[in-house]
């Protein structure tokens, strides 16, 4: 029997917009790879009478329901108390856990232990308890009429501690389905037309699935398989990812969620070849995102921001005959700062960027939108035209970081650079 959960969140501040729900969307990542359904996001401010209401309406449409938040010692946290009114459980003082609190306060925060958390040593009759090694409050589950309902701490850290710990195992336990998915990345298609190439396909499938994500300038595609066991549900996804390489071909660049970037370092690997990074409208961002991976320092040298075009000249050496006749923003400055980059550093790969990010067109009149990859490579030079049109700053940005790792990862795969 598949189960069905709701996740209630209690707190008035992601009611007022305070902070986002994101221990809804770190159970509910746990709760689909477990094969549990969840068809229910509530949140709820720290209201007694509304907490119930919302309890009232969870119980008769999901058998598993999970909140998250007012478990702490003060007035406002009231979620223990409401539920086990509602459930008709009493509370119960557990002294260990008293004492454990207790010792909290004393020997790591050096204050005495303040009497209103005695309450949080209060858990309700025959529940299991989930342990806080990061926080004072403890969590805990029952069953009552048919339902199991966990309780965990508000703060993300605690409740994602306590999730791996004893959420998790207490779920498994109840589930005899597993959910694989894989996350297969695309660049250089829009979702309409991945859409419309699979759609047929797409439509008919029930297990395992598929569905379309974009992402900002990229498009996720997940499959899903529910079996009784992992091993089933990968062997019903393989014949998924089969299909899907061979219906969209080479702008799938990865099965296992990475991004471009995460690909990039990848392939530097298999071609023991290292890279360096020219970026003028980009600012750094291909160097962030490369430099956010762990272990880039074997195959990425370093990079220049060139954003004046007197750092183009003097520390690139893009020769200023280029920058007078064609400008920065130009195919032959591309190329220019590539292999500027390249002899720099002395990587193996030299990839640059240079474009019109905006809101205004740049000095020589080159409209917003308009960039260039370069790309300085062993056998000779590459450049990628690009025009995304108007758009906002940000995504120009972070559609031409996008294009320089795709120029990367496709010459390191064999593959055409200059055009998709
Ligand atoms: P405490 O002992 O800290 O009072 P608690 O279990 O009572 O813990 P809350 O008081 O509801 O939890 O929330 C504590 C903090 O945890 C909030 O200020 C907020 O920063 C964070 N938090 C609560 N709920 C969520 C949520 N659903 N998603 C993300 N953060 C949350
Ligand atoms: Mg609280």
């Amino acid at each position: 029997m598949s189960h069905t959960a709701e996740l209630i969140a209690v707190g008035t501040e992601l009611l007022l917009g305070n902070i986002a729900n994101t221990n809804a969307q770190a159970l509910s990542q746990s709760l689909s790879a477990l094969g549990i359904n969840v068809f229910w996001h509530t949140v709820v401010g720290d209201n007694p009478e509304r907490l119930k209401e919302a309890l009232g309406i969870a119980r008769k449409r999901a058998d598993i329901l999970i909140t998250t938040g007012g478990l702490g010692p003060t007035y406002d946290d009231l979620t223990k108390q409401t539920i086990c009114a509602a459930f008709g459980k009493p509370l119960v003082l557990h002294p260990d856990i008293l004492e454990d609190i207790r010792d909290f306060y004393e020997s790591a925060l050096h204050v005495p232990m303040p009497e209103n958390n005695t309450q949080q040593a209060e858990l309700p009759e025959g529940c299991v308890v989930f342990d806080n090694p990061v926080g004072t409050a403890p969590g805990c589950a029952f069953e009552a009429e048919g339902v199991h309902v966990l309780m965990l701490p508000g703060p993300p850290h605690e409740m994602e501690t306590m999730l791996r710990r004893h959420v998790e195992p207490y779920l498994r336990r109840l589930s005899h389905e597993v959910i694989v998915s894989y996350d297969i990345m695309t660049f250089g298609m829009g979702e309409s037309s991945i859409d419309q190439l699979l759609h047929d396909k797409m439509a008919h499938m029930t297990n395992p699935t598929l569905a379309t994500y974009a992402k900002p300038c990229e498009v996720r595609l997940r499959a899903t398989a529910k079996a009784a066991t992992e091993d089933e549900a990968r062997a019903m996804l393989a014949p998924v990812w089969e299909m899907v390489r061979e219906t969209l071909g080479d702008i799938v660049y990865s099965g296992d969620g990475g991004d471009l970037a995460d690909c990039c370092h990848g392939q530097l690997i298999r071609r023991g070849m290292t890279l360096a990074t020219a970026e003028s409208c980009t600012g750094g961002l291909v160097a962030r995102r490369l430099t956010a991976i762990p272990g880039i320092s074997g195959v990425y040298r370093g990079g220049v921001v060139s954003y004046w075009t007197s750092v183009k000249a003097d520390v690139l050496h893009v020769p200023q005959d280029i920058l007078d006749t064609y400008g920065p923003v130009s195919e032959q400055c591309a190329r220019a700062m590539a292999e500027g980059v390249r002899r720099l550093t002395g990587a193996d790969l030299g990839v640059s960027v240079t474009g019109v990010a905006g809101p205004d067109p740049d000095e020589r009149g080159v409209p917003v939108g308009i960039a260039y990859i370069g790309l300085a490579a062993p056998e000779g030079t590459f450049c990628r035209p690009l025009d995304f049109g108007w758009r906002r700053r940000d995504r120009i940005q972070g559609l031409a970081a996008n294009h320089a790792f795709d120029v990367v990862r496709r010459y390191l795969q064999g593959l055409p650079v200059e055009r998709i």
